[in-house]
């Protein structure tokens, strides 16, 4: 049987950008934009032309993208005629393929917020999607707070969108604005909407107020509707919109809509979704959410070692999907509570092969138990598990060491007369016999370390030109009398690959030190170095 269509609309431009703390820049915009059309989704929509400079640019822009790209606006004023509404005349006149516009659909707004009789909305709304069309655009309307609208008066709801329907919308698309409204109450009132407008010209938005933005678009499908507006990771104001990161999973790998349904996005690219998420994440310079369903670092992650063994026969015992289908992995936990079977299930897992019965084995297991119960967390690093569990197999060369370092932080006026603080760092590392001395200057003690040990590592130094820092977390544990530090650090390399390390110390330059040792080593390791 031939599936349908259901088209996916992403808002992370628009909508996302509301989120507190959140501003793209026109150049985050279009790698972002550049990002989602890869992917396979159906619109993009890139802001508001006419209402912020960066997105009026964003819409002259060639971008050539082959998604629907969309403009977000108002609806003509009341009581203004279309050809003598401003607002309305910029958004017409930008570069885009379609134009989505936002529109009361609850009466009491209509009234309280508007100031205008419901017959003036409705007029509003017919010339809008009516001038829209005859620019040559494809038009959507989104019916504000529709949801809450249809429970207060669900005659006048439903006209809005039979308004814009009717004067040829393509899409007439259900928000659920302030995120309150529950899944069964969607599902009831989108087959009520279907009923007058087709299923496959209904779009739901829904926002996260009560975090079933996700359920509450699966539930608009269930009922007819055919797209679903929302964002990379959730991002949205208060608490996000429906997560695109774990809606198209869901459509692509649960037989309920995969049977049913096509989407844009092709089995290929859904794997590049942890990518996309991370992606997003680095943009906006914070920590990816290692529990996100589907794409976080502990999606596939088992901890209890009777698990552990069960799915090193048979995965499936244990997990609702394949994480390789969404570019995730699978990963045993080494952990204080770690049987012998999570050890031997995550050396297989990193390719490292071991008797069951070799003795070596216990041996990384107490070790592994000494250093988390003084505050080493390995479930956290597994780059630095991985090295120390070859360290105890006898497996990893002596690439370099360092003989020495030394880091100098000074706080000085400087030859304007401003007052700033200078962190500065001397290495002198030994490789192949021979002594280097580098010498760096940081924004901070651990960053002036880091490049003046990356600075100069003679014949390695080709192997770790693609290695960057993309996170630096630093912690206080109260281990007995002392207060000791676990600096947690997760690198990247040239190919996208990531990895963490960890390092505990009282001090924290020398935390850090061990954790940006044991990254450099283990991308050594991993690119094949030759000892
Ligand atoms: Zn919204």
């Amino acid at each position: 049987m031939a599936r349908e269509r259901l088209y996916l609309f992403d808002t992370t431009l628009r909508d996302g950008a509301q989120t507190n703390g959140v501003d793209f820049t026109l150049h985050d915009k279009l790698v972002i934009a550049g990002m989602l059309d890869d992917l396979g989704i159906d619109y993009v929509e890139g802001g508001y032309p006419g209402a912020n400079p960066t997105d009026t640019e964003l819409f002259s822009t060639d971008r050539k993208l082959e998604t629907t790209f969309t403009a977000f606006g108002m609806t003509r004023r009341p009581g203004r005629s279309a050809s003598n509404d401003p607002g309305l005349a910029a958004l017409l006149d930008a570069e885009a393929d379609a134009i989505c516009f936002v529109a009361k659909s609850w009466d009491y707004h209509v009234k309280v917020a508007l100031e205008t009789t419901d017959e003036e909305n409705l007029a509003s709304i017919r010339d809008s999607v009516r001038a829209a069309k005859a620019k040559g655009r494809e038009v959507l309307l989104d019916c504000e707070h529709f949801f809450d609208g249809y429970k207060a008066n669900p005659k006048y709801a439903l006209a809005c969108a039979k308004a814009a329907y009717d004067e040829g919308a393509r899409w007439v698309v259900l928000c659920d604005t302030n995120g309150g409204a529950l899944p069964h109450e969607v599902e009831k009132i989108v087959t009520e909407v279907c009923k007058v407008v087709p299923g496959d010209h209904v779009g739901i938005h829904a926002h996260n107020d009560t975090e079933q933005a996700v359920a509450n678009s699966l539930a608009a499908v269930r009922a007819g509707a055919r797209q679903i507006q929302g964002t990379l990771n959730g991002l949205g104001e208060r608490c996000g919109n429906a997560n695109l990161i774990s809606i198209i999973p869901t459509l692509k790998l649960k037989s309920e809509f995969a049977d049913k349904f096509e989407v844009g996005v092709s089995d290929d690219k859904l794997k590049s979704l942890v990518h996309v998420s991370h992606a997003l994440d680095e943009m906006l310079n914070r920590a990816p959410n290692r529990h996100a369903p589907y794409v976080g670092a502990s999606a596939f992650a088992t901890k209890a070692g009777i698990h552990a063994s069960a799915i090193l026969k048979e995965p499936k015992t244990y997990e609702h999907v394949a994480p390789e289908t969404i570019g995730n992995r699978r990963k045993v936990l080494v952990s204080e509570q770690a049987g012998k079977s999570n050890i031997l299930a995550e050396l297989e897992r990193i390719g490292l092969k071991a008797d069951k019965d070799d003795p070596r084995i216990a041996r990384l297991l107490d070790e592994v138990k000494e250093r988390e119960a003084i505050g080493y967390a390995y479930e956290a690093a597994d780059a630095s598990f991985e090295l120390l569990a070859r360290r105890v197999l006898g497996r990893v060369p002596d690439y370099f060491s360092v003989e020495q370092f030394d880091v100098n932080v000074e706080q000085r006026y400087n030859a304007v007369g401003q007052r700033v603080t200078v962190a500065m760092a001397v290495v002198k590392v030994k490789v192949a016999g021979e002594t280097l001395i580098s010498a760096a200057e940081g924004n901070g003690p651990v960053n002036a370390l880091d490049v003046a040990l990356r600075k100069d590592l003679g014949k390695y130094q080709k192997y770790i030109e693609g290695l960057k820092l993309t996170d630096y977390r630093v912690r206080i544990l109260n281990a007995g009398t002392e207060a000791v530090t676990r600096v947690l650090i997760e690198s990247e390399d040239e190919h996208g690959e990531h990895w963490s390390t960890v390092g505990v110390s009282p001090n924290i330059i020398d935390a850090s030190f061990q954790a940006l040792m044991d990254s450099i080593v283990y991308k050594l390791v991993k690119s094949g170095a030759p000892a």
